[in-house]
């Protein structure tokens, strides 16, 4: 039978002109982690008390997640795929239920000894249990077009050559796999492609002063070499996890967040930073399936230079929400911890409150907020979409070209191989020099 996209799906259009957008549950199945990253609460050598779901309970969760509508589950860590049998187990029974958007990720360990005897079995054996789920999106993270970076950051050896000599098995296999990329300084890699720090005023203008301008010019190479390494790896889809480094970490129920350097980044370097990943992506849009809206990015730019919040309210909280593995908790999402909603079983999800919180850059959460922000005005009230747009024309530009990439890209079906001939119509590539002036001093 012909695998019809959920966003085509009568349930998905019956839930947005309810006033809901589709529900999205993250589900944080363990937190314990084999790697090392820098930039994380749960890596091996933190010392906590580690948890991992019950089954059971988890089973009950997306058993009450499709009862209420949720239209989406992310199984999350530490690191997933060390429960690889729960997870397979769980996602089939979120397909049985009828949850069509199904995802889970890896932070790479599993492409450790490729050259060993056996690996290759391995491999396929995993890429064939997976894809007999009903797995939509599967991600690898990867921090850096650096192999080497990115290796000692994670903790394991010869993953990247493990990396590029799977993708084409899981390809095989049917599944396309997105490399995650969460951004961080050494993104382009080491020495000469590290981020400089920026310590100017707040600007989204790469040509108001020299040290703008650096930044910006190294923030481009960076995701250029990024993009660029994943295209040659093999990859066919990307997407990035803006930087969540936090002065406070203390109400965060998500360990997952760092006060690291490695990620840590000032309000005014992340106006130029989103700014240089938006003016990127285009170059790279005809080479892979790239997530990251630029519409979403834009109201990051315009947020962090002029301070005040902008764009659409995120979802976290009324549509969205994240499931702690300690005690299996509700939670907004993962930042939100101090308001412990309870057992997800136990929620009304028809009593939440209007969407207001614009508090962090949680991709997972911020990115289908501001994708569907139109759509739901325009089904709220036409008039109002209309003096939206009048009020903010590049906002709905920038939008509507995401929307037909989005589109172009058959909405990031992981289970798809890439159209290139339709995504190549969205590819736009524009040089350092057109967007930086050459001196400014
Ligand atoms: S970022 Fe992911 S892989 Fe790295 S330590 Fe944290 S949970 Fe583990
Ligand atoms: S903006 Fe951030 S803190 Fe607020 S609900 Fe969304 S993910 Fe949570």
């Amino acid at each position: 039978m012909k695998r019809r996209h959920p966003l085509f799906q009568l349930a998905t259009w019956k839930r947005l002109a309810a006033g809901r957008i589709p529900g999205q549950v993250v589900i944080q199945y363990t937190d314990r982690c084999n790697a090392a990253c820098a930039q994380c609460g749960m890596r091996r050598t933190s010392t906590f008390e580690r948890s991992s779901m019950d089954t059971a309970q988890a089973r009950r969760l997306l058993d009450a997640a499709a009862e209420r509508g949720v239209r989406s589950v992310s199984f999350t860590g530490g690191e997933p795929l060390l429960h690889f049998d729960e997870i397979v187990e769980l996602m089939e029974h979120a397909g049985r239920l009828g949850i069509p958007f199904v995802r889970t990720g890896t932070n790479g360990f599993i492409f450790r000894g490729h050259e060993k005897p056996g690996w290759e079995d391995r491999i396929k054996r995993m890429a064939g249990r997976l894809a007999a789920t009903p797995l939509n999106t599967f991600w690898i993270s990867v921090d850096s077009a650096d192999a080497a970076v990115h290796e000692r950051n994670r903790g394991f050896s010869g993953i990247m050559a493990g990396m590029e000599k799977a993708l084409p098995i899981f390809h095989e296999a049917g599944i396309y796999p997105a490399a995650n990329l969460g951004i961080n300084r050494l993104t382009g890699g080491d020495g000469a492609h590290r981020l400089p720090d920026y310590a100017g005023p707040a600007t989204d203008d790469p040509n108001s002063n020299d040290a703008a301008r650096r930044f910006y010019a190294a923030a481009r190479n960076a995701f250029r070499r990024f993009y660029r390494m994943a295209h040659d790896l093999g990859f066919t889809m990307a997407n990035a996890c803006y930087p969540m480094s936090f002065d406070d970490e203390s109400e965060a129920v998500y360990a997952a967040t760092s006060e690291d350097d490695f990620i840590r980044f000032r309000p005014a370097e992340k106006a130029l930073l989103f700014r240089a990943l938006s003016d990127t992506i285009p170059e790279f849009r005809g080479d892979l399936r790239i997530f990251s809206p630029r519409c979403s990015l834009l109201a990051l730019v315009r947020s962090y230079a002029s301070g005040e919040p902008q764009g659409a309210a995120c979802r976290g909280g009324v549509d969205f929400f994240f499931v702690d593995c300690k005690d299996m908790n509700t939670y907004p999402c993962g930042y939100r911890g101090s308001e412990n909603l309870g057992r997800f079983w136990d929620l009304d999800l028809a009593a939440m409150p209007a969407p207001d919180c614009r508090e962090c850059d949680w991709e997972c959460f911020r990115d289908p907020s501001e994708m569907l922000g139109p759509v739901m005005q325009a089904l709220r009230s036409p008039v109002a979409l209309g003096r939206s747009i009048l009020r903010d024309k590049e906002a709905f530009r920038v939008w509507g070209e995401d929307v037909a990439y989005y589109r172009a890209c058959g909405f990031f079906d992981g289970r798809k191989p890439p159209r290139y001939e339709r995504m190549a119509r969205y590819a736009r590539t524009e040089s350092l020099a057109e967007t930086i002036a050459p001196s400014l001093s």
